[in-house]
């Protein structure tokens, strides 16, 4: 094969495919949009789901693409590969061709062999190829393609195989989607097997050995699988492949493994270099070089997608696979933070193709600097603790950490489960996993705030299915329904279906809770962080005052794309499908959110004036009520700088500048200065709101969101608080118009009543206040030096009450003491004092009777002990208690009877005494 780099090797693959007639397409994001059962992009397929699901029209009948994939979400234990094992990767790039509908098997097997053969000059002597023969003998075997590599290439007639399901079938998941496949292997040579010493071990394709690598799968998508597991021939049948860059590199470079290519051989250089290790020493330690060469790849794209370090989902993932590539730095001579260094070679290396990255480059940094140096800080603290447990259980014989205690390194110290994991491994221990998560979902139970809906597959399959059926009934059309939120807030449609318990129904009457899909919607749909509208949805008749029936919704969603769902209840009358209907959005709380919207925008832009370019949105949530903006920031702000950020954005909105929304293509507005956010799917043509003069806008923002017509609008702003919510990622909420107005006016209202309070002006409150805490302290002072005096009077006169019974000190009486502590306290005052006394003190503690009882050690050791003192008193008020030898306290319910119970002390020690001789 010819030798070319990774970057070669992946522009030939486009090129070859672009002329084929394919669109390059760019690859979606390494987070998932628009897909809840996703945690991670995993396969080249996964960004065109809905394609082969029917549910959206493709731009193009060919494309192909270089997606970027992280494997490792579902199954962390993975993660422990990675280093040991040469084969292991986390962060993987997945070369594509796809035909939707169009071109099918002849065409992708001839063309793949073209490329692998021809155009890289793969020898065909070393090249394989498998098709489907069904293992469970149900389906038929694909003889289709099987001909096709037969008379359509020129690959040997016995290097063609036929393999079962495990290999050669591919399903999206339970349903949907699947249909055969067919791989190309390649034959790197006997040298190659890393299993030619096991006896009676055979090298084969599909076999255990490293000799032949899959480097291409071709998918020909030709079946539905329904739910009751049938498959059903599609209508029109699709191409999927999947080709791994890493591995073909490999080949064209004639390296063993793809650790040795130019896709990770820079990092590994950039390491050695930041050692000063020499060739010699790398090569010993080669273990962390791939671990930290692996996960510094996907560490850099996955902050690159706006991943943030965190402990939930995907964020959790990237924050374990920092941390380790971390640990396994500190084991070869790291002692500063160094991943950084490893980012800025991979921008280097991957930013040409990935331009997001380059653009990015300063949050990728960021992110990982902060994220690391908060490490580094815990892990100290959290290994010495860890070696602390396990010293602790080796003394006992315990051989696995207990999942408590691994819960608590996680919780408090930062410390993955799999890093303990990790370390414990090392130590000879295990982990009781089971322990450690039922400790995590505790914790989650206690802390889930809100419920998070999650459609299940079935639900999905519910929804899509409703779509079609509205489809071709005519009812909607391809777009499905027509969204006017941006537009309208108000308009008249017809109901289309209605469901009670996620079943369709034909009405539904007061009381019920129901979902309602309309021809058409004024209804903001929740995305980009705006919250979804709120409103009613009813029918008048004539001009009748009341409606005829009314729903209140209460909240929206789109479980498919073109499907889009009022959830509420039925508060009046009967709905029924096939009806007209009156879509009324609560317009207040929409003006609102819109003003919080455009706030949002404009503390986005002002936030980057003040404090700098590094500043990128990492989150937001837009409501009626306040607005929440996370971002990227190294330090706390500043009150100089948050006085400064809330005057700009005041200053805009006082400017009243005007707003306007463009259409067009994404590359031309991310080209013009649009800052295009994370998170967010983009399609061929985006909408970008503009704020300020037009032919030179201070603020773009690719935003489907609603926002007010000019800054003016929103009235006033007002920050409510800043904070810290993950390393480099600052907080503000704030609030605007109705809420800030409100804000002021209360706040000024207490003002104003407080400076009536302290008579002074409300200009002189604070001063007036100041003062006020100091001769507050002042008399604290004096407070408690005449309690100490008060206290030693008490104690003086006390001591007067010391008697001599059977030839010992004793003393019973009744004090004044805020709590038991205090009891205790003076107890050491007498012990200190006398040196052998036995004292039961009594004092009447928030309307009961307490007691506290203290022997010294001589006298317990002629039968007097505190415990028995104590309880025998306390029994008298009705209580009990007990504690140790020397010292102990008692409870009672009678304050009554205290005095009494004291009364008795003198005998009971005379008794206990007499009884001990
Ligand atoms: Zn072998
Ligand atoms: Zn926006």
């Amino acid at each position: 094969m010819r030798r070319m780099t990774g970057a070669e090797v992946r522009q030939s693959f486009l090129d070859f495919f672009a002329s084929k007639d394919h669109l390059i397409v760019p690859s979606a994001s390494l987070v998932p949009v628009g897909d809840s059962t996703l945690l991670l992009t995993n396969a080249g397929m996964n960004q065109f789901k809905s394609i082969f699901l029917g549910l959206e029209e493709p731009r193009h009948p060919r494309v192909t693409d270089a997606q970027k994939c992280m494997r490792v979400s579902g199954h962390l234990n993975d993660l422990e590969n990675v280093g040991p094992s040469p084969y292991h990767h986390t962060f993987f790039e997945m070369m594509g061709n796809w035909s939707f509908g169009d071109y099918y098997k002849a065409e992708a097997i001839r063309w793949a062999w073209e490329l692998v053969t021809q155009v890289w000059g793969m020898d065909p002597e070393r090249l394989w190829a498998t098709v489907f023969e069904d293992d469970e003998g149900d389906l038929p075997a694909d003889a289709e393609a099987e001909s096709y590599w037969l008379g359509e290439t020129d690959v040997n007639r016995d290097q063609v195989m036929r393999c079962g399901r495990k290999d050669n079938f591919w399903s999206m998941g339970p349903v949907g989607p699947c249909g055969p496949c067919s791989e190309i292997h390649y034959d790197r040579g006997p040298e190659y097997c890393d299993k030619a010493d096991v006896p009676g071990h055979v090298c084969q394709v599909n076999g255990d050995c490293t000799r032949f690598l899959e480097i291409w799968n071709l998918v020909f998508i030709q079946y539905n699988r329904d739910a009751a597991g049938v498959l059903v021939d599609l209508p029109a049948k699709h191409i999927d492949t999947g080709l791994g860059l890493d591995r073909v590199t490999a080949i064209s470079q004639g390296v063993a493994a793809n650790y040795d290519t130019d896709l990770f051989r820079p990092i590994f250089r950039r390491v050695q270099e930041l050692l000063g290790h020499s060739d010699e020493q790398m090569k010993q330690n080669v273990v962390p070089y791939r671990v930290i060469a692996d996960h510094g790849r996907a560490v850099t794209f996955l902050v690159g997608d706006g991943v943030i370090p965190g402990n939930e989902g995907r964020n959790y993932v990237l924050r374990m696979i920092l941390r380790r590539a971390v640990r396994f730095g500190r084991k070869i001579g790291f002692t500063e933070p160094f991943l950084g260094e490893v980012a800025q070679t991979v921008i280097e290396m991957f930013g040409g193709h990935y331009a997001d990255l380059t653009r990015r480059r300063e949050f990728v940094l960021n992110i990982i600097r902060q994220e690391e140096e908060r490490f580094q800080r815990t892990l100290d603290v959290g290994l010495a603790q860890l070696d602390e447990v396990m010293s602790g259980l080796r003394n006992k014989g315990v051989t696995a950490i207990p999942g408590v205690d691994a819960f608590r390194l996680y919780d408090t110290f930062g410390f993955p489960l799999d890093l303990t994991r990790d370390v414990a491994t090392e130590h000879g221990f295990g982990v009781d996993e089971a322990g450690f998560k039922a400790a995590l979902d505790e914790q989650k139970a206690r802390g889930r705030a809100t419920h998070q809906f999650v459609f299940d597959g079935e639900e999905l399959e519910l929804y899509a299915r409703l779509l079609e059926e509205l489809k071709a009934k005519g009812r909607l059309g391809p777009d499905g329904v027509e969204y006017l939120a941006r537009d309208q807030m108000e308009l008249e449609t017809t109901t289309l279906a209605i469901l009670r318990e996620g079943k369709p129904v034909t009405q539904a009457k007061e009381g019920d809770e129901v979902e309602v899909v309309l021809a058409a919607t004024p209804y903001y749909v929740e995305s980009g962080g705006q919250v979804s509208d709120t409103g009613v949805l009813a029918w008048y008749e004539g001009d009748e005052e009341e409606p005829r029936w009314e729903v209140e919704v209460l909240d929206m969603r789109q479980p498919v794309p073109g499907l889009i769902v009022h959830l509420g209840r039925v508060t009046r009358g009967r709905i029924v499908v096939d009806e007209p209907v009156w879509a009324i959005v609560d317009a207040e709380r929409r003006i609102d959110t819109a003003r919080n919207h455009t706030a949002t925008h404009l503390l986005h832009s002002e936030l980057r004036y003040i404090l700098g370019e590094h500043v990128q949105q990492a989150g937001s949530l837009v409501q009626a009520d306040r607005l929440r903006f996370d971002f990227s920031h190294g330090a706390m702000l500043t009150q100089d700088e948050l006085d400064a950020v809330e005057r700009s954005v005041n200053d805009a909105i006082l400017a009243n500048y005007p707003l306007e929304s463009a259409e067009m293509g994404y590359q031309e507005a991310v080209a013009a200065g649009a800052m295009a956010l994370f998170g967010e799917k983009y399609g061929d043509r985006v909408r970008v709101i503009k704020i300020g003069i037009p032919e030179e806008p201070f603020s773009q923002e690719l935003c489907g969101g609603t926002h007010v017509l000019q800054t003016g609008d929103i009235g006033l702003f007002r920050i409510l608080s800043e904070g810290s919510v993950g390393a480099g990622i600052r907080r503000i909420e704030a609030v605007s118009g109705t809420a800030a107005q409100r804000l002021v006016q209360k706040r000024l209202g207490v003002l104003d009543a407080a400076a009536t309070h302290l008579g002074s002006a409300p200009e002189e409150v604070d001063r007036a206040v100041l003062r006020l805490m100091g001769e507050l302290h002042d008399r604290q002072k004096e407070i408690a030096e005449l309690q100490r005096e008060l206290a030693r009077l008490e104690f003086e006169s006390l001591l007067q009450q010391v008697r001599d019974v059977a030839g010992v000190q004793v003393l019973a009486a009744r004090v004044r003491a805020a709590n038991t502590e205090t009891l205790r306290e003076m107890t050491d005052w007498f012990r200190n004092r006398l040196g052998s006394i036995a004292i039961v003190l009594g004092a009447v503690i928030n309307d009961k009777p307490s007691f506290v009882a203290a022997v010294t050690p001589d006298l317990v050791e002629r039968g007097l002990k505190a415990g028995t003192l104590v309880q025998e008193v306390a029994r008298v008020v009705g209580g009990g208690g007990g504690g140790r030898p020397t010292l102990a306290q008692a409870g009672g319910r009678d304050p009554n009877r205290l005095d009494e119970a004291l009364a008795l002390v003198p005998k009971l020690v005379t008794d206990i005494l007499a009884a001990g001789r």
